[in-house]
C-alpha cells in the first residue's frame, strides 16, 4: 500500500527515511500528527505495527520531523535538558532528581512490578491535573490492544500491567488534541521522545500534553510474539485469541518468572488457557522490533517519571513485584512526596547505580552493544539511524557475536514469521543462532572483565 495512492511523497518522508529501512517502532505519533491524515497504523508482513500511506500527502514533512528515528530534531539529551537541567544528569538512565524503588498497596496486584505506574496516573485523575491518561488496555476488536483515554480511575486500572504487544498512539493523541482535554500519556521511550519532538512541531498538542510517564524499555516485539505465547498454552487457532495477560504474579515464585494467561473463543463460549512466559524467545529477541536494535534509550529519558522493574535484590525475592521510579520534574517529585506522606505509596531511596546494576544486560545492549552494531552498518555501507553514542568496534569477541547472533535472530525470526505465519516454526528456524549466541554469552562471562577498545 505504501506509495501508491497518489499522494506528493517527499523524499525524505517518514515511509522512505523510517519505515522501508526497518527502523519504525510503531509510535503512531506520525499519523497522529499528519495534517493531512495522509497516514494509518496497519500490521506488515511480518507482523509489526507501521504507517501506511493512505492518500493525501502535501509534503509538508512533519511526520519526519516527529519521527524518533528521523534524522532531523533534537535527540533525547537536547530534549532532556531542556525540561530537566535542574536535575543532575546520570550516564544511562538519564536527569535524575531522585531515584527510588517501592509499590503503591492498591495498584500492586493487578501492576506488572509494584503498580506505581498506575497509581501516578491515578492520582493525576483525582487532583484534576488531567481530563484523562493515555494508557495502553485490552480491547475488543481485532488488534487486542490499544492506546484508551482512561478518564476515571477504573478504566486506568484495566489498563494496568506490561502488554508485550504493539499499540499505536495516533487514534487516542488526534482525539484528545481535537478535543483540547489535557493528557498525561504512558508510553515507552520511543514514543515520548516522538510526543517531545511533536510538541513543538504541532502547537495543539502542545497545549495538551501533560506529564509523560515513562516505561523503561528493553525491547518490543512484534504480534508473532504473541501467536507464539498462545500457540504453546494450547489455543487451538491464533484468531480465536480474545485477550492475553502477559505477566501473571504467582505466590512463592519471583517476579521476573511470569505465568500467562490466554482467553480465546471457542464457538459461542470463551476458555482461558494457562502457561509459562516464553523466555526462551524473550532474551534472544526472537520477534523483536527492526528498531529496538537501533534504540540508545532505555530508561525513557524525556519522560517526566520513568518507572521500571526492581530486577535486584532485595526486591528480586518479593513475588508481589516492585517498580523502580526515576524522578525528573518537580511536579513528580512532588506528587510522589505526597502519597509517601499520606501512606498510599512506599518508597525507599535508591542509588542511580543500583538502578543502573537492575538495568545491567539493557543497558549494554543499547550502549557497547549498539556501538558495535552502528560500526558493523559503517563497514558494510548500510544505512543506520543517528545515535547518540558513536559507532565502535566491540573488542570482546564473544560478546560482539553473542550480540550480533541475536540481531539476526530477531531479523531471521520476523522474516520467517511473514513466510509461513507459524509462530513457533519461525521459533525454530533460529534455533542454531539462539544457541550459538547463549554459548557465546556464557564463555563471555566466564572470562575476566575487559573494557571494550573501538
Ligand atoms: C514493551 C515493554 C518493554 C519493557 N522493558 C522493560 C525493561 O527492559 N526493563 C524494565 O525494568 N522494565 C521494562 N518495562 C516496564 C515494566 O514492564 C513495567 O511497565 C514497569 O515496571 C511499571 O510497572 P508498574 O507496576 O508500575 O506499572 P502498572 O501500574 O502495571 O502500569 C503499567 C502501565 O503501562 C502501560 N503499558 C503497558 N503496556 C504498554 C505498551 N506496550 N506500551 C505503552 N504502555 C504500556 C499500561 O497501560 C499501564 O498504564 C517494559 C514495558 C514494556 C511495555
Ligand atoms: S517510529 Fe513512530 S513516528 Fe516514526 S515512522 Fe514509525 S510510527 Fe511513525
Ligand atoms: S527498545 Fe527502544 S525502539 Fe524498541 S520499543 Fe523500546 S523504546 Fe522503542
Amino acid at each position: 500500500m505504501n506509495g501508491g495512492t497518489g499522494s506528493k511523497r517527499a523524499v525524505g518522508d517518514v515511509l522512505h527515511a523510517v519505515v522501508e529501512r526497518g527502523w519504525c517502532s510503531g509510535c503512531g505519533v506520525c499519523a497522529a500528527a499528519c495534517p493531512a491524515d495522509a497516514l494509518a497504523m496497519a500490521p506488515d508482513a511480518e507482523a509489526a505495527l507501521v504507517p501506511h500511506d493512505v492518500g493525501g500527502c502535501t509534503a509538508c514533512g512533519r511526520c519526519i520531523a516527529v519521527c524518533p528515528f528521523g534524522p532531523h530534531g533534537p535527540d533525547e539529551d537536547a530534549l532532556a535538558a531542556q525540561r530537566f537541567a535542574d536535575a543532575p544528569r546520570h550516564g544511562g538512565i538519564g536527569h535524575a532528581r531522585a531515584c527510588a524503588a517501592g509499590f503503591a498497596a492498591t495498584e500492586r496486584a493487578h501492576g506488572a512490578s509494584g503498580g506505581l505506574a498506575t497509581w501516578t496516573g491515578v492520582r493525576l485523575l483525582e487532583s484534576g491535573a488531567v481530563d484523562a491518561v493515555l494508557a495502553v488496555g485490552p480491547v475488543a476488536d481485532g488488534r487486542m490492544f490499544a492506546y484508551r483515554a482512561c478518564s476515571d480511575v477504573a478504566a486506568l486500572r484495566a489498563c494496568s500491567g506490561s502488554h508485550y504487544h504493539q499499540a499505536s498512539l495516533d487514534e487516542a493523541l488526534r482525539a484528545a488534541v481535537r478535543a483540547r482535554s489535557r493528557v498525561a500519556v504512558v508510553g515507552v521511550p520511543c514514543t515520548i521522545k516522538a510526543l517531545r519532538r511533536a510538541a513543538s512541531e504541532w502547537p495543539a498538542l502542545a497545549a495538551c500534553l501533560g506529564p509523560c510517564l515513562g516505561l523503561a524499555c528493553g525491547q518490543q516485539k512484534t504480534h508473532a510474539f504473541t501467536a507464539l505465547l498462545a500457540q504453546r498454552a494450547g489455543v487451538p487457532h491464533e484468531a480465536s485469541v480474545r485477550t492475553v495477560r502477559y505477566r501473571i504474579k504467582r505466590d512463592g515464585v519471583p517476579p521476573h518468572r511470569f505465568g500467562v494467561e490466554v482467553g480465546y473463543a471457542t464457538g459461542a463460549a470463551t476458555a482461558t488457557a494457562s502457561g509459562e512466559f516464553p523466555f526462551d524467545a524473550w532474551v534472544p529477541r526472537v520477534f523483536t522490533l527492526g528498531a529496538c536494535e537501533w534504540c540508545d534509550d532505555l530508561a525513557a529519558e524525556t519522560a517526566d517519571v520513568t518507572f521500571m522493574d526492581a530486577w535486584v535484590e532485595p526486591y528480586l525475592s518479593e513475588p508481589r513485584g516492585t517498580s523502580i521510579a526515576i524522578v525528573r520534574s518537580a511536579e513528580m517529585a512532588a506528587l510522589l512526596e505526597a502519597g509517601v506522606a499520606d501512606g498510599s505509596v512506599s518508597l525507599e531511596a535508591l542509588a542511580p547505580d543500583a538502578v543502573r546494576v537492575s538495568q545491567a544486560a539493557g543497558l549494554s545492549y543499547k550502549s557497547t552493544g549498539l556501538a558495535d552494531r552502528l560500526w558493523r552498518a559503517a563497514g558494510s555501507g548500510m544505512a543506520a539511524p543517528r545515535k547518540r553514542i558513536a559507532p565502535g568496534r566491540d573488542r570482546r569477541i564473544l560478546r560482539s557475536l553473542a550480540n550480533r547472533l541475536v540481531s539476526d535472530v530477531a531479523r531471521a525470526s520476523r522474516r520467517s514469521f511473514a513466510l509461513t505465519g507459524d509462530a513457533e516454526a519461525a521459533f525454530r528456524a533460529t534455533t542454531i543462532r539462539r544457541m550459538v549466541a547463549s554459548i557465546a554469552r556464557s564463555l563471555d562471562a566466564r572470562l575476566p572483565s575487559r573494557g571494550r577498545t573501538s
